[in-house]
């Protein structure tokens, strides 16, 4: 289970893509907190993430901690067997301090999700500050504190059209940092038309044979979604583990107690049919199951397509991003999945037919979990698996 608390929409940022509008403050109330830890954990789950979105939730760090304390504290209070629990802060980096630092430390398990898009230069175009600086060297300064206080953390790199072809550049200036994964995360409300699409192509290219040199020099280091996409082919052809359920075992709070399926599908919090409950009256099974319903439309559009257990369609904030609407999606998504999927074929093939040992290692000789139900298929390459 995933409870994800929108702590504010507030920001001391201004990144030009983001999709969450306006920057007003509208902090979330103790009693809102209270609430929502309740209802995540009242199916008792046996592992609780506790998200924290916004905005930029550490704005609030003294929220955040009275949130992490009562959840510890409720959960201590449940009968045993305890569900285990891990908190989750999806931040800019720049607000990073010892306090945060002390907060997030082991022998609580904690993992940060750091937006970095690239090496200064590709960072510092979209994401700025208030006054419209930069803020690499910000973001670099919080990043260096997770590291000295061993905290784990993933990068996650928007990929816009405008830098879609530095992908290697991005890649190269994340891989050296400590985090232990990289995510490119398109932007799916950009304009992307065929120029750009060809970009992206180059882009991932230029970033495969980045990772294909880690591999070789005995690093895994994973990247998503190509990692993703090797999976899926080792996984032959079976629904993703991380298959999205949209609201079935996750849900996010705003300030107003609207509960979304998913922290991405906020915006201002305008309410509208993207809601699924409200934290005083619980959750609206009616609304959720509309909504599954309405997304699951993009199952007979993708139905004759040959890549769809590979392919992210299941996202349904792909669909808002993409059209505004759910279970309808355009030909940007079939073309920035298949982007992604040809250039994981192409890292994958390669470091295979060279036996890469690190490669071999991490893909082949590993054993994968296939979803419920799945049979894990390896040997679908034309070679076997080496003894
Ligand atoms: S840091 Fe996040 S919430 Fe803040 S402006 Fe940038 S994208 Fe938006
Ligand atoms: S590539 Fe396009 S048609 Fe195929 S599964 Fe993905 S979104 Fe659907
Ligand atoms: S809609 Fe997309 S982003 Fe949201 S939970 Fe599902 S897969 Fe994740």
């Amino acid at each position: 289970m995933e409870l994800t608390l929108f702590l504010d929409h507030q920001c001391n940022l201004r990144c030009t893509y983001c999709y969450n509008g306006d920057k007003f403050t509208r902090r979330m109330d103790r009693e809102t907190v209270r609430k929502s830890i309740d209802l995540a954990l009242a199916g008792r789950p046996r592992h609780l993430d506790v998200s924290f979105f916004g905005g930029e939730p550490l704005i609030h760090v003294d929220l955040l901690r009275q949130a992490i304390e009562m959840t510890e504290k409720a959960i201590s209070e449940l009968p045993q067997p305890h569900p285990s629990v891990r908190f989750i802060v999806n931040t800019n980096a720049t607000l990073i301090d010892d306090e945060v630092v002390a907060m997030l430390a082991a022998p609580r398990a904690s993992t940060v999700f750091v937006s970095l898009d690239g090496d200064r230069e590709i960072h510092d175009r979209f994401r700025v500050n208030v006054g419209g600086r930069g803020s690499f060297d910000d973001v670099i300064k919080g990043i260096d504190r997770l590291r000295e206080g061993g905290i784990a953390y993933q990068i996650v790199a928007v990929v816009n059209m405008q830098t879609a072809a530095m992908l290697g550049r991005t890649l190269r200036a994340c891989a050296d940092l400590g985090s232990v994964k990289l995510t490119l995360a398109p932007n799916f409300r950009d304009e992307w038309d065929e120029a750009s699409i060809e970009q992206l192509r180059e882009g991932l290219h230029d970033a495969g044979d980045a990772w294909m040199e880690m591999f070789r020099a005995g690093r895994m280091f994973p990247i998503e979604p190509l990692h993703a996409k090797i999976l899926t082919h080792l996984k032959g052809g079976i629904p993703c583990p991380s298959r999205c359920l949209l609201g079935g075992n996750e849900f996010c709070v705003t300030p107003t107690g609207r509960i979304y399926p998913c922290a991405q599908m906020v915006g201002e919090d305008r309410g509208g049919d993207l809601v699924i409950g409200h934290i005083d009256t619980g959750m609206n099974r009616d609304a959720l199951a509309a909504m599954q319903k309405a997304k699951d439309r993009v199952e007979d559009t993708c139905a004759p397509c040959a890549i769809r257990d590979r392919c992210q369609s299941h996202c349904g904030c792909r669909h808002v991003a993409l059209t505004g609407k759910l279970g309808e999606i355009t030909a940007t998504l079939c073309e920035v999945e298949s982007a992604f999927i040809d250039e994981a074929d192409r890292v994958a093939e390669t470091l295979y037919s060279e036996q890469c040992p690190a490669f071999i290692e991490y893909y082949y000789k590993r054993n994968w979990v296939p979803a419920a139900g799945g049979v894990l298929t390896q040997l679908r390459r034309s070679r076997d698996v080496p003894a």
